[in-house]
């Protein structure tokens, strides 16, 4: 803030992280050393009116070289406003900025910005044209993240503004002399191999699956990202901490929940690029850090277990509010979640045998005449690994890849949703190549006539897709065709997402594929209504019009089904014994 090549600094800090003592200290500095007209600008009037009377005219008065230029006349010293003899106004104002009579204003400072409303920023700004076009204005910006309810959080005022500038995150050293190494003191990061790092805990859950918070508060320690070394919640972690503590500058996506959840943002959407040269221009810096390094560890996993548990509900606000007010971090609903989606990452080879191996499918999804979505994985009786993703052109090119990774015919899922029919139909495909047709459909179950007992599955009975129906090759020949329930092969791979046996490789050789990868992975999201009458969650998902790669695994997560490898979703409900006596049943019914 004493740089006088800067015109702006932004402070996206926690609650009650000492925020507003910056611009309580950097007041009287200006006044006193290089003065101008100034102006604290306040959330809300109230808010104005109070932290004027309890703080900054305290300040100013027990300041002896501010109080030396207090005016003689009384009449100059009001509660909003002061003429200081150098012949400087400071003024106080709530939003509505009141009456300036067109004054220039050459520092301001924005308190609590995350809940201004829009063009509020702009009209305040606007005070200090003529000191910006004599370079010597300075804008301190101080605040939570946001957005507020309702703003869409990339077009919100105090994130355009934050993200204009050259971003400076907190860092501290790790405690263990053997490491020694920096990290971010934040609430929780993930290592590349998908495991957590930051503040931990012993994980215990209730029978209904809610976190057991009074027996996982006890055990809360921060890890180390790079030795895992525990650092405990004692005055000589924080202590250190704080010594040791400094401001790295941060790439632009390293804060940006849309590149986290969403890594196919391209760089050009960003709100700032990482150029070399905006490092030496840049007019405009912006600092975050989290309330990790002040805040008593226990409550905060109090804070966020709550969090997580009224989310199972469907009540995503406590989370929203932990993002934005402890961890700084801009969150809207949609972001967070986005935000959700971690893939665990493992060191496989993909062409290398997999002990546990046993079996492989390949899904197809086309998306028009000649192009298609694919993706190729391996199962184990627990777990699924990513062996390929990508796009094709034509059939033969899907059948080249089904010999390329040593997939059965009949292990091909191919969507026979879009041109089912004709010569270069899928159906056409599925007898030319022995692969099977499917399709995903509304229902939730579908009823399996096994002996004299139905029993409910994920996928219905086999039926027969028909390549020439309503044409003249119609009912000669026919393809298998096995419907199955999208919302039930949905809710299975985000299962299998979340508890971390959906394994993707930890060295792509393909990174952009990857990307494209997981930002289709990410466009499907499950979200839960909570209905206060019933007191009953509803769950549904939102689709996206590029999540090809959700339904390609389902398809493949059907396969698993289909094979035994994975227990049916649909049946999982149904006791052990009940289900093993269906199953012999199922065997003998062929
Ligand atoms: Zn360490």
């Amino acid at each position: 803030m004493q740089n006088d090549h800067k015109r702006e600094t932004n402070v996206l800090k926690p609650v009650r992280g000492g925020g507003s003592l910056i611009g309580d200290v950097f007041c009287p500095w200006t006044l006193v050393v290089d003065p101008g007209p100034y102006m604290d600008v306040f959330q809300t009037e109230q808010a104005a009116k109070d932290h004027g009377q309890e703080r900054i005219q305290k300040i100013f008065a027990r300041c002896k070289p501010v109080a030396a230029l207090f005016p003689t006349d009384a009449h100059e010293l009001r509660n909003d406003e002061i003429l200081f003899s150098n012949g400087h106004t400071w003024y106080l104002r709530g939003p509505a900025l009141g009456n300036l009579q067109g004054k220039g204003i050459r520092y301001l400072r924005e308190e609590e910005v995350w809940m201004w409303s829009q063009g509020k920023m702009g009209e305040a700004e606007g005070r200090i044209g003529d000191y910006l076009k004599m370079q010597t204005s300075k804008v301190l910006r101080v605040s939570q993240a946001g957005p507020m309810d309702g703003v869409p959080m990339e077009e919100s005022d105090w994130y355009r503004a934050y993200h204009k500038g050259l971003i400076h995150e907190w860092e501290v050293q790790c405690l263990n002399p053997e490491c020694g190494k920096y990290f971010d003191p934040i609430f929780s990061g993930q290592r590349l191999d998908g495991s957590f790092w930051g503040i931990t805990w012993n994980r215990y859950q209730l029978p209904n699956g809610d976190w057991n918070i009074p027996k996982c508060v006890p055990s809360t320690h921060f890890e180390c990202p790079h030795c895992r070394h525990p650092h405990l919640d004692n005055p000589r972690t924080k202590g250190e901490w704080n010594r040791t503590g400094r401001y790295r500058i941060a790439k632009s996506e390293d804060r940006n929940p849309k590149a986290e959840g969403d890594p196919q943002v391209a760089d050009s959407q960003l709100p700032i690029a990482d150029r070399q040269e905006d490092l030496v221009e840049r007019k405009k810096d912006s600092f975050h850090w989290e309330t990790v390094i002040d805040f008593p560890w226990d409550e905060l996993v109090e804070l966020w277990l709550d969090a997580c548990n009224a989310e199972k509900r469907g009540d995503l606000k406590p989370k929203l509010q932990f993002f934005q007010k402890r961890r700084a971090m801009f969150r809207d609903l949609e972001s967070l979640l986005k935000g959700g989606l971690h893939f665990r990452r493992s060191a496989y080879e993909i062409h290398s045998d997999w002990p546990e191996e046993k079996g492989r499918f390949l899904s197809i999804d086309r998306q028009e005449e000649d192009m298609f979505w694919w993706m190729a994985r391996a199962w184990s009786l627990e777990k699924s690994r990513k062996l390929g993703f990508g796009k094709a052109y034509g059939f033969a090119a899907l059948e080249e890849l089904r010999l390329k990774f040593k997939v059965e015919a009949n292990h091909v899922f191919i969507d026979s949703n879009f041109l089912p029919k004709g010569d270069h139909g899928v159906y056409a495909a599925c007898l030319k190549y022995g692969w099977i047709a499917v399709r995903g459909d509304k229902a939730y179950s579908f009823t399996h006539r096994i002996r004299k007992r139905y029993v409910q599955k994920s996928y219905a009975p086999l039926s027969w897709g028909d390549p020439g129906s309503g044409g003249a090759m119609g009912g000669r020949k026919y393809c298998p065709l096995i419907a199955f329930s999208k919302a039930q092969l949905n809710q299975k791979v985000q299962e299998m997402i979340d508890n971390g046996s959906w394994e993707e490789p930890l060295n792509s050789t393909e990174p952009e594929m990857e990307s494209e990868y997981a930002q289709q992975m990410a466009a499907r999201v499950r979200k839960t209504d909570y209905v206060a009458r019933t007191g009953e969650t509803r769950v549904f998902w939102k689709e996206s019009r590029n999540d090809h790669a959700r339904d390609l695994a389902n398809m493949n997560t059907l396969g698993a089904i289909l094979s035994d490898l994975v227990p049916d979703p649909a049946m999982e409900r149904i006791t052990a014994p009940e289900a093993a006596r269906i199953e012999a049943v199922d065997v003998r019914a062929d």
